[in-house]
């Protein structure tokens, strides 16, 4: 029996693979986790796989994390899907921008405390669950 079944799936859409290394150290305890390296191979994907939580990198080669997001709430089948940008940005009113345009919530990398990611996966896995957003 394969044991990632038993922990919510989280997509996560980046090109860093020092930052997909972090996030597999910090998340793979009690999450199992799926890494698309583009947008496009993100959007085909994310339909069949049905994660319970997208981490969007914003600065993609091709296509960036914006229109990711645009796709994604723009299809009935990723509508209702919570995603939380990362993006190495850290400047005034970024944080503002980005939820503006409709991410669930932002972390900025270098992710230098991992309290605040587990704190921003576990409140919208909470939302996304059963009875959550689409109840
Ligand atoms: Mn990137």
């Amino acid at each position: 029996m394969d044991r990632a079944l038993d922990r919510p799936l989280i997509a996560v859409v980046e090109d860093n693979e020092d930052n997909c290394v972090l996030l597999h150290a910090l998340l793979d305890e009690q999450y199992h986790l799926v890494v698309y390296t583009n947008g496009p191979e993100a959007l085909e994907r994310l339909r069949h796989d049905r994660p319970a939580l997208v981490l969007l990198d914003v600065s993609l080669p091709g296509m960036d994390g914006l229109e990711v997001l645009r796709r994604l709430r723009a299809s009935p089948t990723t509508r209702d899907l919570p995603v939380i940008a990362l993006t190495a940005h850290a400047m005034a009113g970024d944080r503002e921008r980005i939820l503006a345009e409709g991410f669930d919530d932002y972390l900025s990398k270098p992710i230098l405390d991992e309290h605040l990611l587990f704190a921003a996966v576990a409140r919208l896995l909470v939302r996304s669950g059963p009875g959550g957003a689409q109840a």
